[in-house]
């Protein structure tokens, strides 16, 4: 059995919190603020009430049940004969005795989400005016689809624009290349053991810490608390609705005593770089590093190497092109020499493709 409560967006509650009538304005009579759960038919000209047409009171309207042998029996069962509302407990429509056994449930109206102190308008939702924007949204989906369909035609035309791009960097055409320059760094980083100082709470001093002096200090702590922020209303679907208090999750800082520590610790920390570099006519070396202490305080140890070589080219048919190639090892750096001429595969995006490099035999 499926529920036509396209309107609702939770189950149902079935306990806690207070409970009070949903109120309903005959459409026939015009009468207002009738009782969800007392008046099941309209006082004035009797017309059955439409759960459809239900609402939540302003405060000031809320009432209670009044009739005290009432129970929740579950979400009103709609004839299939008659769109008479019954009781969850009925087995046949009281109005023409019709078999409920595939009736449908009542529409349940949206929970209605207040903060404190904010009151709910108290009138009926303009179900007609509901009825006419749910038949118009398929006609807006149709729309959604046109702008899809634009997109796509963008989308297409971009990848179009960006193929053109890859295809740029695809097409190569040859050029020689003069060696102009070529130069080579090598660079040995140095740690150092030093004494460090450092504070923390004493629950977070590292190991191997000295010279502590602690002090005792209020520590800021982020705690999470629940608060009454508003009041929420549940359509229970049989003309009644429950009220209950909306708890939110507030956070607040809270100072609790702790211990606060200063200390000391030994730690390798970066000293300097021992940098070397030269031309096509110096040899490539590292520096000469000999610590004069490797244990203990003031003791010295390398952290790591690194080394760049670079070969600088001229395009022989324009002065203006210049290009650096950088080579992994100076095995490869040290068959370059100065003057000599390549060939070289350059893209349209103006990058050569070094592993076309070709040394071209002299003159
Ligand atoms: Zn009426
Ligand atoms: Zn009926």
């Amino acid at each position: 059995m499926q529920q036509p409560n396209q309107n609702a967006t939770t189950p149902p509650d079935n306990g806690g919190g207070d409970v009070f009538q949903m109120l309903w304005d005959c459409r026939f009579c015009g009468t207002k603020k009738l009782l969800g759960v007392d008046h099941r038919h309209c006082p004035n000209c009797g017309a059955a009430q439409d759960p459809e047409w239900r609402y939540f009171p302003s405060e000031a309207d809320k009432k209670t049940v009044t009739d005290p042998h009432y129970t929740y029996a579950g979400v009103d069962k709609i004839c299939p004969f008659c769109q008479q509302p019954n009781s969850a407990a009925a087995n046949f429509c009281k109005a023409c005795g019709g078999d409920l056994a595939n009736s449908k449930t009542a529409v349940l109206k949206v929970t209605v989400s207040t903060e404190l102190g904010q009151d709910v308008a108290g009138i009926a939702d303009d179900v007609v005016k509901q009825r006419f924007e749910k038949d118009l949204a398929p006609a807006k989906k149709g729309l959604s689809r046109r702008v899809m369909a634009i997109i796509a035609v963008i989308m297409s035309a971009c990848i179009g624009l960006c193929g053109g791009a890859l295809g740029l960097s695809n097409s190569t055409y040859d050029s020689k290349l003069n060696v102009t320059n070529m130069s080579w760094e090598r660079t040995i980083s140095i740690d150092r053991y030093e004494s460090q100082q450092g504070s923390d709470w004493r629950n977070e001093v590292p190991s191997g810490a000295y010279n502590r002096n602690c002090y005792s200090k209020d520590r800021p702590r982020q705690e999470s608390y629940q608060e009454a922020c508003g009041v929420e209303r549940v359509d229970r679907g049989d003309g009644s609705f429950s009220q209950k208090t909306k708890m939110c999750t507030r956070s607040r800082t809270v100072y609790e005593s702790d211990t606060f520590c200063t200390y000391s610790i030994d730690r390798w920390i970066h000293n300097r770089d021992l940098k070397t570099s030269g031309g096509p006519n110096e040899a490539v070396m590292w520096a000469n590093f000999a610590p004069a202490l490797t244990s203990g305080l003031g003791a010295e140890r390398e952290a790591g190497r690194t080394e760049t070589y670079k070969v600088d080219f001229q395009a022989t048919d324009n002065a203006k092109n210049t290009y650096t190639y950088e080579p992994d090892t100076d095995a490869i750096w040290s068959t370059f020499k100065v003057g000599q001429q390549y060939s070289v595969k350059i893209n349209r995006l103006e990058i050569p493709q070094w592993d076309t490099l070709k040394l071209l035999a002299p003159r």
